[in-house]
């Protein structure tokens, strides 16, 4: 039996170890085995404070390698279902069961698919979620980006150094990213900004050839040959393996202690419902819960039962 299990080696979840095992506690993290977190897929990170510039990975590397000096015991595995039994927490992986007194849900979220025909069936064929994944594919090629916050924008950058040609579909006449951001991205010659539309179909058989798109102002339609399409608009969180209090998009509802609806389960990061997903901000989150998951522990072993 584990003092704490911490689900998710994101930022959130590395974080909440190097609290919890500072206090002393036998902390387990379990890292999913096949899919990198959205942090590993960044190119760069330039808002984390004291790193200028460094990417997802180069900082996550860092944040494993602070959490092994703790003395923390990271371990591949895929949970399939936390559950709480008195004050028992059941972690169910694929090979085995584990218990803890306490669990954090650091599990974090993927990308948003936009729902428009052609998606699904071209994922992989000219569909991409990630520029740094799959933006060398598109050299010297024209590609679109759907979206106008932060992701888009970052990754617009990104593929406007390999792509021909970006550009950045978005639904409304103002991005909602950052600033500097957006200005950098105002400065890139091959990158246009359609403003007010949306991207209503992606056709192509083998690979992506055009899309449709509509103006919401105009209402005029219209066909684009292009050979990428990137979405980002927005996240959905990981966390249907948990039965918890949630908001309408399946992120967790917390308090500012990182408590859930169920006694001894925390949740930090990008899986819980807040104003700003960040590298910043899932770390304070995974200091927080550990703080919480440290009291609710000291608390269980104190009682007369368990001594
Ligand atoms: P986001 O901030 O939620 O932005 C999603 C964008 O997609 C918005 O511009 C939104 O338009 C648009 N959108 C949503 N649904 C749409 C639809 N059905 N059709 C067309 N457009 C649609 O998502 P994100 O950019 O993926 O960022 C997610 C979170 O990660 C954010 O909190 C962000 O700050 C964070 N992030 C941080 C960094 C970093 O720190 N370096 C990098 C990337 C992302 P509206 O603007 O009209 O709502």
């Amino acid at each position: 039996m584990y003092d704490l299990i911490i689900i998710g080696a994101g930022p959130a979840g590395l974080a909440a170890s190097i609290y919890a095992a500072r206090y002393g506690l036998d902390t387990l993290v379990l890292e999913q085995s096949a899919v990198p977190g959205q942090i590993s897929m960044a190119t760069v990170i330039e808002n984390y404070p004291g790193f200028i510039s460094a990417s997802g990975k180069e900082l996550m590397g860092r944040f494993k390698e602070h959490a092994l000096a703790n003395g923390v015991t990271i371990k591949k595995a895929d949970v399939i279902k936390v559950e709480s039994v008195t004050d028992k927490k059941l972690v169910l992986t694929r090979e085995e069961e584990l218990h803890a007194h306490a669990v954090i849900i650091a599990t974090g979220a993927n990308p948003r698919l936009l729902g428009v025909p052609g998606e699904r069936k071209l994922l992989g064929k000219g569909v991409s979620y990630c520029a740094t994944c799959d933006a060398p594919f598109f050299e010297d090629q024209e590609v679109l980006v759907v979206g106008g916050g932060e992701s888009a924008v970052t990754d617009a950058l990104i593929l406007s150094g390999i792509a021909s040609k970006v550009y950045v579909v978005h639904r409304r006449d103002t991005l909602r990213s950052c600033k500097v951001l957006q200005q950098r991205a105002f400065l890139k010659e091959n990158i246009e900004f359609i403003w007010d539309t949306v991207l209503e179909e992606i056709i192509g058989e083998d690979a992506v050839e055009k899309v449709i798109l509509r103006n919401l102002k105009t209402d005029e339609v219209t066909e684009k040959n292009i050979d990428g399409v990137f979405i980002y608009v927005g996240i959905n969180p990981n966390t249907s393996l948990v039965e918890l209090d949630k908001n309408e998009n399946g992120f967790i509802r917390t308090n500012a202690r990182m408590e859930t609806s169920v006694k001894g389960i925390y949740a930090a990061g990008d899986c819980r419902e807040t104003s700003l997903w960040q590298v910043v901000t899932a770390v304070a989150d995974g200091a927080v819960a550990a703080v919480s998951a440290q009291e609710y522990i000291t608390g269980l072993k104190l009682r007369p039962q368990d001594i």
